[in-house]
C-alpha cells in the first residue's frame, strides 16, 4: 500500500493545507498527528472570545473524529511527534510507532516564550496559544478582578480590550515607551495607548516584571522600576517563537523558523512546512492569511503541480474594537518615511518609499474604513 502523506500538527495551518488537499486529491491516504486533541477551531477567536460571549468549551468547531471523516484522515490525537528520519522518510512517536510517508509536511506551530520570573507565584503566571490554556485562563479568570498583562504586543492589546469590555481593571506591562511598538508608527500606537486609558487600562511601561509572590490571596508583583503591584492573574503574552527543534535535530536548515522556499520546501526532500513554524523566504509571519495562502499552494504541489507561494500584501485587522487597528507594516529592509494624517475620525499613517510607492500603511479609529483602499496600492510581500 502506498505510504501516506503525514501532516503533523492540527492547527489552521494543519487542516487547511488538508482541506485544499483534499480538494484535489479525494481518496490517497491521508495521517495527521497532533499532541493535542485535535479540535478544529480558530486560534484569533481566542482574544476576542469574551466580547463575542463564547466559552472555551464553544469555540471548536469539529472535534478530532468529525475532521477525520470530513477529510477522510487517520487522525492521531494526543500523540507527539518525537524524531523524524529523513533519510529513511519515517518519524518515530511517543507511543513508540514509527510510520514511513510519501511527504512530510511540518505544521508545528509556534510556542509561547516564557518571561523569567522570581518568587514562589512564578508558575502562576498563564500563557494562551491553544485551546486548552484558553479553558485554563478562563476558569481561573472566573471570580477575579484584576488581570496583569505582560507585554503589550498585539495579542496582549486583544486581550486587555478583551478583557476590559467583560469588566475587568488591566494592568499592561512591557518594556517599550508604547504598546505595539513593533508594528505601528508612534501617533497610532499612542492613539490605541489614549483609547486604552480612557477605558481604565493601568500602564507599566519601560520596565518589565522580575517576580510574582502570593499576597495574601492574590498575587504581588515587583517590576524592574521598583513598582509592586497587587493583581489576581498574570497573563504572559510576551511573544511566540516557531517550533523548531525537532527539524533541527533532524538536520533540517532553521533559521527563526524552519527554513523553506518558495514550494514550501525544507532542506530535506519530502518535508515541508507552513504556518506559525515555518520560514518562508527569510519571512516570519505568523498570521492566518499567509498560511492559508502557503496551503493553497502547498495542496497543489503535493499533487504532482509544483507551485510557489504568493503573498499580496496582507494587512492585519488587530482586534481591539474600543478602538480599530488595521496595520500593513513595512518590512525592516524598507527605506522611506512615515506621514501622519491625524483627525477626529483616527489616525491614518502612511509610509512612502523615496519614489513615492507606499510600502505600508496603519490605520486607527473609523479610518480603518481606507484599508482596502490602500491595501490595492501596496506591492506584493511575495510575489
Ligand atoms: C490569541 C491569539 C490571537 C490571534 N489573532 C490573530 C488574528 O486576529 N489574525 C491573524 O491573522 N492571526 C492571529 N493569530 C495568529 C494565528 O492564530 C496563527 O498564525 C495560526 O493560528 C497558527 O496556526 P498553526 O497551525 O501554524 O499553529 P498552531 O495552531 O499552533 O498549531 C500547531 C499544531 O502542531 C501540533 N504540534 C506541535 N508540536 C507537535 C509535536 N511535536 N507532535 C505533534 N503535534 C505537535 C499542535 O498540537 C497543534 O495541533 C493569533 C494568535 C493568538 C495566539
Amino acid at each position: 500500500m502506498a505510504h501516506p502523506l503525514i501532516i503533523i500538527g492540527t492547527g489552521l495551518a494543519g487542516y487547511n493545507l488538508a482541506r485544499e488537499w483534499r480538494k484535489l486529491d479525494k481518496d490517497s491516504p491521508l495521517t495527521m498527528v497532533t499532541q493535542d486533541d485535535g479540535a478544529f477551531y480558530s486560534k484569533p477567536m481566542l482574544s476576542n472570545a469574551l466580547a463575542k460571549q463564547k466559552t472555551a468549551a464553544e469555540l471548536p468547531m469539529g472535534t478530532a473524529e468529525k475532521m477525520a471523516a470530513d477529510l477522510n484522515a487517520h487522525i492521531l490525537t494526543h500523540t507527539v511527534l518525537t524524531q523524524i528520519d529523513a533519510a529513511n522518510s519515517s518519524i518515530t512517536l511517543d507511543n513508540g510507532q514509527i510510520l514511513t510517508y510519501s511527504d512530510l509536511v511540518l505544521a508545528l506551530g509556534a510556542s509561547a516564550i516564557i518571561h523569567p520570573v522570581d518568587g514562589d507565584a512564578a508558575d502562576h503566571v498563564f500563557t494562551v496559544n491553544d485551546l486548552a490554556s484558553y479553558s485554563r485562563f478562563r476558569q481561573a479568570i472566573l471570580d477575579k478582578r484584576h488581570i496583569t498583562i505582560l507585554g503589550p504586543g498585539l495579542i496582549g492589546c486583544e486581550f486587555a480590550n478583551d478583557l476590559l469590555q467583560a469588566g475587568y481593571q488591566v494592568s499592561l506591562v512591557g518594556p517599550s515607551s508604547q504598546p505595539l511598538d513593533r508594528l505601528l508608527p508612534t501617533a497610532a500606537s499612542n492613539a490605541i495607548m489614549s483609547a486604552l486609558t480612557a477605558e481604565g487600562v493601568d500602564w507599566q511601561l519601560g520596565t518589565t516584571c522580575r517576580a510574582v509572590h502570593h499576597h495574601e490571596d492574590r498575587l504581588r508583583l515587583h517590576l524592574d522600576n521598583g513598582v509592586q503591584l497587587h493583581t489576581d492573574i498574570v497573563l504572559s503574552a510576551v511573544g511566540l517563537q516557531p517550533n523548531t527543534a525537532l527539524a533541527r535535530q533532524a538536520g533540517i536548515q532553521v533559521n527563526r523558523g524552519i527554513r523553506v522556499d518558495r514550494f514550501l520546501q525544507s532542506s530535506a526532500a519530502h518535508i515541508y512546512a507552513l504556518g506559525d513554524c515555518a520560514e518562508v523566504e527569510g519571512l516570519v509571519l505568523p498570521y492566518v492569511m499567509p498560511l492559508m495562502n502557503s496551503a493553497r499552494a502547498l495542496a497543489r504541489t503535493l499533487n504532482g503541480e509544483r507551485s510557489i507561494v504568493n503573498y499580496p500584501a496582507m494587512p492585519v485587522v488587530v482586534k481591539t474594537p474600543i478602538h480599530p487597528i488595521v496595520v500593513s507594516p513595512p518590512s525592516s529592509e524598507q527605506v522611506g518615511e512615515w506621514r501622519i494624517d491625524s483627525n477626529t475620525d483616527g489616525i491614518m499613517a502612511c509610509f512612502y518609499a523615496e519614489d513615492e510607492r507606499l510600502l505600508g500603511f496603519a490605520l486607527t479609529g473609523r479610518r480603518v474604513s481606507e484599508k482596502q483602499r490602500l491595501s490595492k496600492l501596496l506591492p506584493p510581500v511575495l510575489t
